[in-house]
């Protein structure tokens, strides 16, 4: 029987979280209310990474012309994976624990029409072979060899993915083969890019070479419709960077885009993702994730596990790297 303490106990405790509630929700209505205010900032494009500065300024010649958000994320994320000197993305990836490198990637468009491609070799451009799955089958994801001759088929070339820079640093690694993933650094840096068009539609592409040295055949989440992007024309789109085991086990994307639906700004719908992922794992060394999201009026954000993560903002106004905030400030 509930003793009259007890009783007072859990009537403070409900009222808590009446208010809580209430607050969380008005909180939400404010964020409805100022984005309905608000003019919508279009076009603009969002990309992780320092190697999105690059990779903007491509989208950004389309988006600038009145392209569509599609062509300008494909167009943009290709600049990164044709660069060798990228060891994260496309040509010049660091290889699997066997020397091979394997790639990843996905695009989503404002009508969520989907393409993706994982463990894919021996290809420069992944994102335009996913493209290709998205808009010549009915499929949404290939893998592995049938990927590749997917791709052959569709006039692809076969090219070396493994630089003589990549390679030297595999066969070092090598000397002690010990598989130790290394936050904000090109072991794993993923490229993912977010963009509004003229027309108001958003789309979103996703491309990486995953985790260096990573076990031959691990796919992470990338290539994961959901996990590594998402986009709902209705809300607003996301991408996520970092360690994609993570990512997948809360669908990272999708919720970050479903948080933006219930009325959470960009930024509060990173955070909420990321400290998500921060509850659900006992133990976080060395576990960076970070998302960046867009909603469809044009507002952004982004969050991370550790402090470094960064994105660049490309708009008619703005060219310039953000510093988002963190859950954590050391890596342990
Ligand atoms: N998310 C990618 C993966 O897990 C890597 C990264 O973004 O750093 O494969």
């Amino acid at each position: 029987m509930k003793t009259r303490r007890d009783f007072i106990k859990l009537s403070a405790l409900g009222s808590a979280a009446v208010l809580t509630n209430s607050c969380l929700a008005s909180e939400k209505e404010n964020n409805k209310k100022k984005t309905s205010q608000n003019k919508i900032t279009k076009p603009i494009v969002i990309s992780t990474w320092n190697h999105g500065v690059e990779a903007n300024a491509s989208a950004w010649k389309i988006l600038n012309k009145g392209g569509t958000s599609l062509n300008a994320v494909e167009a943009g994320v290709r600049v990164t994976e044709s660069d060798p000197n990228n060891s994260s993305v496309g040509i010049g990836g660091l290889p699997d624990r066997d020397g091979f490198v394997t790639l990843d990637a996905c695009i989503m468009n404002h009508e969520n029409e989907c393409g993706a491609v994982a463990f894919l070799q021996d290809i420069e451009n992944p994102i335009s072979v996913a493209r290709k799955v998205m808009e010549d089958t009915k499929h949404v994801l290939l893998v592995g060899e049938g990927a590749k001759q997917f791709a052959i088929e569709k006039g692809f070339k076969e090219t070396n993915l493994l630089t003589e820079k990549s390679k030297v640093a595999w066969e070092k690694w090598k000397e002690q083969s010990k598989y130790q993933p290394v936050i904000n650094s090109e072991n794993h840096d993923t490229i993912g890019m977010l963009a509004l068009d003229e027309k108001g539609n958003l789309s979103g592409a996703c491309t990486t070479s995953g985790m260096a040295y990573k076990l031959h055949g691990r796919v992470g989440d990338s290539p994961i419709i959901g996990a590594g992007l998402f986009v709902d024309n209705e809300v607003g789109a996301a991408c996520a960077t970092g360690m994609g085991e993570a990512v997948i086990r809360i669908a990272g994307s999708a919720i970050v885009v479903e948080l933006m639906r219930n009325g959470l700004s960009p930024y509060e719908a990173c955070k909420e993702a990321v400290n998500r992922i921060v509850k659900k794992h006992k133990d976080l060394t060395n576990l960076q994730v970070g998302f960046l999201a867009l909603n469809n009026h044009g507002e952004h954000g982004g969050y991370s596990v550790y402090k470094g993560f960064n994105y660049a903002l490309q708009t008619n106004t703005q060219n310039e790297m953000i510093d988002t905030k963190f859950n954590k400030k050391s890596t342990r």
